[in-house]
């Protein structure tokens, strides 16, 4: 990547681990009770600790990078500006490919005298665990920790490659991040068969909801030119402000007519219309339309600026239109409405696990997953319950963060082991004989 000497990285890292027990709040008076002592709690425990307020990270990566690699991963620290982003990897084979991408940053406290407990030291209280981040998504970077962890120990090195994304902006402007890493790898011509998203997927308890994918987002900027003149004699003058009604009149009543399963229809939403300077006598000659369309896999980008180009251009051809953000949408269900090999492992898991089938979801704004997925077959979301996210008093209950390393686990057990997997229960067979 440029602009990344790696020893630039390096002085970096030695500088910043030199500071990480000066950065980890104290954790000690830890709570007893039956999970005190679960690995999974006890390295939730030691991410919340570090404030890695966005994009901040303060070391909080340094640390986790410092376990992977006792694990076996090789590591490569990505820092961008003011933000860290962390590229672990473990497992040389590489005719298949697996990812799992989080973030650690979180976003601010907030007033900490409102939390029942210090927002930095996790806390365990009846059954639940409490901290800044815990849900979103230190819990979930501790469960895939300790998920690969024991996958290691039980079965030693992954037969194919796993990958460990993260970044520590993604709360913030997630300029910097996943996209960064994005780059970086597309460069490396380095892409994944199946990327896991640690995002608190869940609504009441964990993975009852699985984000199959999300929306495109694409900004158009319209600038519409008419001839300026005096109001009293709109004969001589083309008002590009009334030239600007009837565009955005036609542009609001598209119906958008392709739809998608499982995804909120098409949306244009305008953002914002200028006409430059007031002056109460002057017929407007320019006028600019700003607005964003929100759309379904059923769409493609060159079809929508086609769409918007033709309805302009039936009121007039003196514009210039340009678009950006441009963020394609993602789903990990192909054309025939048939799942991703990666979905239907992750619902025969949560199935054999929990004995519910998870609901298949696409709301909600974006993820770090629309960076991704521009490198990854399939993209999914499988994490904590978000009720409680960017709230004061965050937590989860211990059992679904028990629960969620079970789950990456087999999830993982299934994607980087597969010739250990042997169909056991009667749902496996019936799955199989399908
Ligand atoms: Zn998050």
């Amino acid at each position: 990547m440029n602009g990344f000497s790696s020893n630039t990285c390096y002085e970096l890292v030695s500088e910043a681990l030199e500071d990480i027990e000066a950065l980890h709040e104290e954790f000690q008076g830890v709570e007893e009770d039956e999970h005190a002592s679960h690995r999974v709690v006890d390295i939730a425990r030691q991410l919340v600790a570090f404030k890695s307020i966005t994009p901040d990270d303060v070391g909080c990566q340094l640390w986790l990078a410092q376990e992977l690699r006792t694990l076996g991963f090789s590591i490569k620290h990505l820092p961008v500006r003011d933000v860290s982003n962390l590229i672990a990897s473990i497992g040389n084979n590489s005719d298949a490919r697996f990812a799992f991408l989080g973030h650690t940053d979180v976003v601010p406290a907030g007033s900490t005298q409102d939390w029942q407990f210090n927002p930095f030291k996790l806390t365990e209280h009846n059954g639940c665990l409490f901290a800044r981040g815990i849900v979103d998504m230190k819990g979930a970077i501790a469960a895939f920790f300790c998920a690969i962890e024991a996958l290691v120990t039980d079965f030693g090195i992954p037969e194919k490659e796993l990958w460990l994304l993260l970044t520590s902006d993604e709360e913030g402007e997630a300029e910097h991040g996943t996209k960064r890493i994005t780059q970086f790898l597309k460069q490396q011509r380095i892409t994944f068969d199946f990327t896991l998203v640690g995002e608190p997927s869940s609504e009441a308890q964990v993975a009852d909801t699985l984000k199959v994918g999300r929306r495109g987002a694409l900004s158009f900027t319209i600038n519409l030119h008419g001839k300026s003149g005096h109001v009293a004699y709109p004969q001589k003058a083309t008002n590009a402000i009334h030239l600007a009604q009837n565009i955005m009149q036609a542009l609001l009543s598209v119906d958008w007519p392709k739809h998608c399963d499982n995804f909120d229809s098409t949306t244009l939403q305008f953002t914002h219309v200028n006409s430059g300077d007031f002056v109460d006598n002057i017929i407007p000659s320019q006028c600019q339309l700003n607005f964003n369309i929100r759309y379904t896999p059923a769409y493609n980008e060159y079809e929508l600026v086609q769409l918007v180009r033709e309805t302009i251009e039936k009121h007039t051809l003196n514009y210039a239109l340009t678009t950006n953000n441009s963020c394609k949408p993602y789903y990990c269900v192909n054309n025939d409405e048939i799942p991703s090999p990666s979905l239907a492992i992750v619902c025969d898991e949560i199935n054999s696990q929990c004995h519910f089938t998870p609901k298949l979801s696409t709301a909600g704004g974006t993820s770090d997953g629309r960076f991704i997925a521009e490198i990854s077959t399939s993209v999914l979301e499988l994490g904590l319950v978000n009720k409680t996210i960017h709230q004061i008093d965050e937590h989860t209950t211990t059992s679904d963060l028990i629960q969620l390393q079970q789950l990456y686990y087999g999830i993982y057990k299934r994607l980087l082991y597969p010739t250990l997997h042997v169909h056991s229960t009667a749902q496996d067979e019936l799955l199989q004989l399908r």
